[in-house]
């Protein structure tokens, strides 16, 4: 009876002790809502935040931003891939040969550390950053730090220590480039499971890299450091919606039957004086977009000739390939 006395009580003990965790802990629903980072976070007041809501007619040509140059991101032999539940989105940690990233007019040469992923709850939303006040319905942020670093810890308080590339997603045919995470997602059915992955080409998962906007900002989760080269590529990546049902349906804690992982992004954030640039002259209008499903359009054809590029880079890594 003692004992069962004590095991209740000490029951009690623990879930009050993550409870209260929880009430100081950032979340986007639960804990600390974005809004009240700043209170507990109060870099995430600055005047640089991440994510932003992109104008269009604002953007400014820049020149001077040439093309990406991509090192060992086909390389899938010599690289670690884990996937994680963090409880706060999807992530993959990169360890062993580096994958690094120059050019784009970023100041020297940048090594990609992790990559994860925002999405909603419906179509309607989940991106972090937004394109003329339009959301979309998942982003991948490919995290990296500058090589003068050994890692994203010790770059982030540095300005332009850290570079992020975004990549904004539609809803659309099924995207294969995506079944080896999507696959393992229900082995992170949980906050803290993780699991191994199979390596495969990071840059099979990209669409065409060409055309981007830039922009200096800041992480977009605590603690909000303003060190983030951020580029946002034009053209998008789709994904069918069961795949992104998969995203929906992981579970946010430890528990089994907590509630769903969703609507983890960070709405826009001020723009204040800072001056959005991209290399190439208007906007890209290659989204597969729901309007298009009956027909092949301009939009759809750009995806589908990137679809083609990314399967021969894939089955055919040992050609070089420019992407
Ligand atoms: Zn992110």
């Amino acid at each position: 009876m003692e004992l069962r006395l004590f095991a209740t009580c000490f029951i009690i003990l623990i879930g009050f002790n993550f409870s209260s965790g929880a009430v100081h802990a950032w979340g986007y629903h639960h804990g600390v809502h974005p809004d009240h980072w700043k209170d507990l976070f109060p870099t995430c007041a600055g005047r640089l935040q991440s994510p932003i809501d992109i104008q269009t007619a604002e953007v400014k040509t820049d020149t001077k931003l040439g093309k990406f140059n991509f090192h060992g991101l086909s390389l899938a032999r010599d690289v670690n891939l884990e996937l994680q539940n963090n409880g706060h989105a999807v992530q993959v940690d990169l360890t062993g040969h580096g994958s690094a990233v120059s050019g784009g007019g970023l100041p020297g040469t940048y090594v990609v550390e992790q990559f994860h992923f925002h999405w909603g709850s419906e179509d309607t939303r989940g991106s972090e950053h937004e394109i003329d006040g339009k959301h979309y319905s998942m982003e991948m942020h490919i995290v990296m730090h500058s090589n003068r670093f050994p890692s994203v810890k010790d770059a982030m308080k540095s300005k332009n220590g850290l570079a992020v590339l975004g990549f904004l997603f539609d809803v659309g045919p099924h995207n294969s480039d995506f079944d080896e995470i999507i696959n393992h997602l229900h082995d992170i059915a949980h906050r803290g499971d993780h699991v191994i992955l199979k390596s495969f080409s990071l840059a099979s998962l990209f669409p065409s890299t060409d055309c981007y906007y830039r922009y200096y900002g800041s992480l977009t989760t605590p603690m909000c450091y303003e060190s983030v080269i951020w580029t946002l590529f034009k053209q998008h990546i789709y994904i069918s919606e069961s795949q992104l049902n998969q995203f929906r349906h992981l579970g946010r804690t430890h528990f089994p039957g907590s509630e769903d992982l969703v609507n983890n992004y960070r709405n826009p954030q001020p723009i204040n004086c800072r001056v959005v640039t991209s290399n190439c002259i208007g906007s890209y209008t290659s989204t597969y977009t729901k309007e298009s499903k009956t027909g092949v359009g301009k939009s759809y054809a750009d995806d589908r000739n990137s679809y083609i590029k990314n399967f021969l880079m894939k089955h055919f890594p040992s050609l070089k390939w420019k992407v």
